[in-house]
């Protein structure tokens, strides 16, 4: 079992997102960030670069619905613009970031079949989703949990304990699992909570030693 921590939509240099992103460089042997290509600042971009343990995702392009019902999706199969849209994304982030991208994290963990072999026409190699899909292709995926238990009406958290029963039910598996947060609009307080809940996580890892390194 491998585990990884994955904080998603990462746009501007905020300080509660400065902060967050300090945290995790210090205190997690290795973490990604999930970047909306559209709003990603250089600011941002050039925080991320100094750090060793970071790996930058591609999530969507612009984080736009376009489905007006079921699960949200920004490209759906029935788009038909996709291609372009996640190129252009991917050439952004490699120009600001100067690395290559090959991880793609999907807009509320989801998207089309069609998408994914577009990914993979565009060199992705790793999918992180939560929403299992069959992979047909050359690409990666992985498991991710994540510790908020509820968005609407706002936003709760899941217990410590829950988690990690989640993490330890899928140990059996070769496959990753990442972490997932969401730093959007969080109190002080529930900031706390994550930060204590990320070294939590690193201290089990380091006492069963389940750690590995990312692709
Ligand atoms: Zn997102």
């Amino acid at each position: 079992m491998r585990i990884f921590h994955r904080i998603d939509d990462v746009t501007i240099c905020s300080r509660e997102m400065s902060y967050v992103l300090d945290f995790f460089a210090e205190s997690v042997r290795e973490f990604v960030v999930a970047a909306i290509p559209h709003d990603l600042t250089k600011a941002i971009a050039s925080r991320i670069c100094q750090y060793t343990n970071c790996s930058v995702y591609q999530h969507g392009y612009q984080h736009v619905n376009r489905v007006s019902t079921g699960w949200c999706d920004e490209f759906p199969d029935s788009f038909l613009s996709t291609k372009h849209f996640i190129e252009m994304g991917k050439h952004r982030l490699e120009d600001l970031l100067q690395r290559m991208i090959t991880g793609y994290v999907p807009p509320w963990n989801n998207t089309g079949v069609k998408t994914i072999q577009i990914l993979d026409e565009l060199g992705f190699r790793v999918y992180s989703a939560q929403k299992n899909h069959t992979m047909p292709f050359r690409i990666n995926r992985d498991i991710t949990v994540d510790v908020v238990a509820s968005y609407k009406p706002r936003i709760t958290y899941k217990s410590f304990e829950d988690v990690i029963d989640e993490v330890k039910a899928l140990s059996d598996t070769d496959e990753e699992i990442g972490i997932l947060y969401h730093f959007k609009n969080v109190s002080a307080d529930d900031l706390s909570k994550i930060v204590r809940f990320a070294k939590e996580v690193e201290s089990m890892r380091d006492e069963k030693a389940v750690g590995g390194s990312l692709r």
